[in-house]
């Protein structure tokens, strides 16, 4: 991080500033040009406060030089993280592909998607328990009832499940019941939630925000590894932009920016991202040819009576036909599904 001074900074103004980052445990070094100062700082400028820097009489501007988030930055840590689910992997040469129901309706609805996936190709069950509906009248969710179903669809089928949490009410359900603990794109910014989710050692799906940045998603996730858990699978599900005629606009662009910038895994959600189901398999395509680690896509098998998100939701025949046609891609890639 460095200081650009105002060209008239006086030396009193210099000192005051110098001082003031010496205060943080920091040390400065100066550098005075024909037209401008610059005070550069030396040491973890997480300590300091940037605001307060800011009003002081002399600063122009201050200009970051290396990016907020450490953890996940793939600077400190050169090498892919590969997070282990039972006895599968996220981030490895293998794509993962999570797939099921928007929501557990029933039983019988999330044993036969559960089956039909599986026969399928996928790796892990999706299906939401807790929702988070833009209407408070939608369907919420089945709730922990919800979560014992997709319990006996995973004793039948082996499929370790994917379900969203909500708050902190419920974590130790969570943690007992659930594989993956999915942290929804309303959430992203939930730092409560992220800071218990960091506390437990879960491997943790994160998905970016309708309107957040890619370097606020990663500072999200930064808040789950400092807490303390490594395990933190991240994911592009769309953002909001002007267009209107999809859901959302697929950032395709953030999985190689991820990728540069950090050593997590990134999977896509196409499902989300269109709100159309025939786009899925565009997506998913574009997803697993720009680096993707994975997909999680929305499965139903009777989307027009679907009490969440049918609109988006591909059939298991439809699902069956696009892992082959993945597969062929994941090939051409060196990689594997
Ligand atoms: C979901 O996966 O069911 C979901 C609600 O996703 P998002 O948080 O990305 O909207
Ligand atoms: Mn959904």
């Amino acid at each position: 991080m460095v200081i650009i001074l105002k060209p008239d900074a006086n030396d009193i103004q210099i000192k005051i500033i110098s001082n003031m980052i010496k205060d943080f445990g920091l040390d400065v070094h100066i550098i005075k040009g024909e037209t401008c100062i610059i005070i550069g700082i030396i040491g973890d400028t997480t300590k300091i406060d940037e605001g307060a820097i800011e009003l002081l009489d002399g600063v122009d501007r201050i200009i970051h030089i290396q990016e907020p988030f450490k953890k996940v930055n793939r600077k400190f840590h050169p090498n892919n993280s590969i997070i282990k689910v039972s006895n599968k992997e996220i981030g490895s040469n293998k794509i993962a592909l999570i797939a099921g129901p928007c929501s557990v309706e029933n039983e019988d609805q999330i044993l036969e998607i559960a089956k039909r996936v599986k026969e399928s190709g996928a790796h892990f069950l999706r299906g939401g328990a807790f929702k988070p509906r833009t209407s408070p009248y939608a369907f919420q969710g089945m709730g922990i009832e919800g979560l014992k179903l997709l319990n006996i669809a995973k004793e039948e089928t082996g499929l370790p499940i994917v379900s969203e949490i909500m708050s902190t009410e419920y974590l130790d359900f969570f943690i007992e019941n659930v594989d993956i603990i999915q942290v929804g794109a309303r959430n992203m910014q939930n730092f409560d939630l992220l800071k218990a989710l960091g506390k437990t050692n879960k491997p943790i799906l994160l998905k970016r925000g309708l309107c957040s940045t890619i370097e606020e998603l990663l500072m999200s996730a930064e808040y789950i590894l400092s807490s303390g858990n490594d395990n933190v699978i991240l994911c592009e599900r769309g953002i909001r932009t002007f267009e209107n005629y999809t859901r959302n606009t697929l950032d395709i662009s953030a999985i190689p920016v991820i990728k540069k910038l950090s050593h997590l895994p990134v999977i896509v959600d196409p499902s989300h991202a269109s709100g159309m189901w025939w786009m899925v398999e565009p997506l998913s395509k574009a997803a697993i040819a720009a680096g993707a680690d994975g997909l999680i896509i929305e499965v139903h098998n009777d989307p027009i009576h679907a009490l969440c998100d049918g609109q988006q939701s591909i059939t298991p025949d439809r699902f069956s036909q696009l892992v082959n046609k993945l597969k062929l891609i994941a090939n051409i890639e060196n990689r594997e599904i």
